[in-house]
């Protein structure tokens, strides 16, 4: 782009989900400023768990959270947390999750969740192939171990409901456990195998090399922390701290965990959360590790990253300011040891990122109250890696006025 020409869109936010707006955009052949207060992917999409999850199709607020809820949150250190100060804050925000945990909710979410996730593979195989970034991607599966035949019977039902949106599992016992992943304490006499999730080598280095892509077919990258977004005739005023503005055609707000007083200023009055997430990095070496291994009962996964092992995971609704408390990552490091005897848990890197949650765990996508030039891309919660390239194809479609490649009503960011 020629340094003079006013970008077509601008995608406030280089997270991984702003980063596929920006590939499906510059590949319709716009002209695409992303910007963003700090350097790319430094988010949640720098050390989340780099897993495509596309067979999470269950919203968070399912029954078999809020049953064990309670016994979680006794814990201060357990897999849910919330700071008693930050409990009127989310208060509201517990009651929607509440809500949204009824059989009714949960089936339309569900299903909605499931269309997503059919795109979502379909368009993060396509854009990675583009990209070039295939080498990045490992097809290991993921490997969920129970403790009980007791826990594998109480998530049966999340199975079948699965199972009824065509996900393929397999539920395991004895020998074939150990042979997908050797080295496990003996403490998992059942696991569910789900052969087609994915997981990238690295999730930031993954989002560098989309953006390069993006880069290489014209997009630019700016510094620079938004204040507002507003509607003008014909466009968007993307208003920088400072006090300076950028004119574009169309703005996509895509500021993760962020995003919520952004969307406030177009009349969109959202009910954005956090879910901080927490995680240890260690150096290769630390365990053989074969796939994404998944502790349901503990809320963590341990996933193999950067030639390491990354453990980690955890819920703690905290809000945006409050300070990290790595006592959480210690505390699943801890437990992976007991998991996984042969980890050595030293030289760890521990690290803490924002989800951008909303109640219902679906995103917010599509055009915002003020203006259809300014597109909501935010709040894809746990799962927004996984959902990146297909946000960014819907945003894509959004801005050329083409119709979305799904139906986009259970997004809206009018929903709630
Ligand atoms: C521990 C953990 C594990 C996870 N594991 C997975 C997983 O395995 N698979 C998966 O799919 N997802 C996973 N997630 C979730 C995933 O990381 C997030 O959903 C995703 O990264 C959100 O991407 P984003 O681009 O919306 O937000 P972010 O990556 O947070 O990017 C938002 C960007 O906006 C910028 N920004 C904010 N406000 C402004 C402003 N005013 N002006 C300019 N810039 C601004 C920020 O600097 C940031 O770069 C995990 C998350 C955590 C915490």
């Amino acid at each position: 782009m020629a340094p003079t020409s006013p970008p077509d869109v601008v995608v406030v936010g280089a997270g991984i989900v702003g980063i596929a707006a920006a590939c499906h955009l510059v590949e319709d052949g716009r002209r695409v400023l992303l910007i963003d207060r700090e350097e790319p992917a430094r988010g949640a999409s720098f050390g989340n768990a780099g897993g495509f999850a596309f067979s999470d199709v269950m919203p968070l607020a399912s029954p078999g959270i809020m049953r064990k809820a309670p016994k979680w949150l006794l814990d201060p250190l357990g897999p849910l947390a919330i700071p008693p100060s930050y409990l009127p804050r989310i208060a509201p925000w517990l009651l929607r999750f509440w809500r949204a945990s009824w059989p009714d909710r949960v089936r339309a979410s569900m299903v909605a969740q499931a269309a997503m996730m059919r795109l979502a593979r379909e368009a993060m195989a396509a854009l990675v192939g583009r990209a070039g970034a295939g080498a990045m991607v490992h097809s290991d599966g993921a490997l969920e171990l129970y403790e009980s035949e007791a826990e594998l019977r109480a998530a049966l039902p999340g199975w079948e409901a699965r199972a009824k949106e065509g996900i393929v599992f397999e539920h395991l016992r004895g020998d074939a456990i150990g042979a997908l992943q050797p080295g496990l304490a003996p403490i998992f006499p059942v696991a569910t195998f789900v052969p087609g999730w994915q997981t990238v080598e690295d999730p930031h280095r993954f989002a560098l090399a989309l953006l390069d892509y993006a880069q290489r077919l014209g997009a630019t990258v700016r510094r620079a922390r938004v204040h507002a977004v507003t509607p003008r005739e014909g466009g968007a005023a993307i208003v920088l701290e400072g006090g300076e503005t950028v004119e574009a055609n169309h703005a996509v707000i895509a500021a993760g965990a962020w995003s919520r007083p952004l969307a406030a200023g177009t009349g969109d009055r959202i009910p954005l959360e956090t879910e901080r997430g927490y995680n240890t990095t260690l150096p290769p070496g630390a365990f053989d590790l074969r796939r994404q291994l998944t502790f349901p009962g503990h809320g963590f996964v341990v996933t193999p990253i950067g030639g390491g092992v990354r453990v980690g995971g955890a819920v703690e609704l905290g809000g945006l300011t409050r300070p990290p408390d790595f006592r959480r990552s210690a505390t699943m490091l801890a437990k992976a040891q007991r998991f996984l005897p042969g980890l050595r848990a030293e030289g760890g890197v521990q690290w803490m990122g924002f989800r951008p949650s909303l109640p219902d765990s679906l995103p917010a996508i599509g055009p915002s109250r003020a203006s259809p030039r300014i597109i909501h891309a935010f709040g894809h919660g746990h799962l927004g890696l996984t959902q990146s390239a297909a946000t960014g194809r819907i945003v894509a479609a959004l801005v050329a006025g083409r119709r979305p490649p799904l139906d986009i009503a259970p997004f809206s960011p009018q929903r709630f």
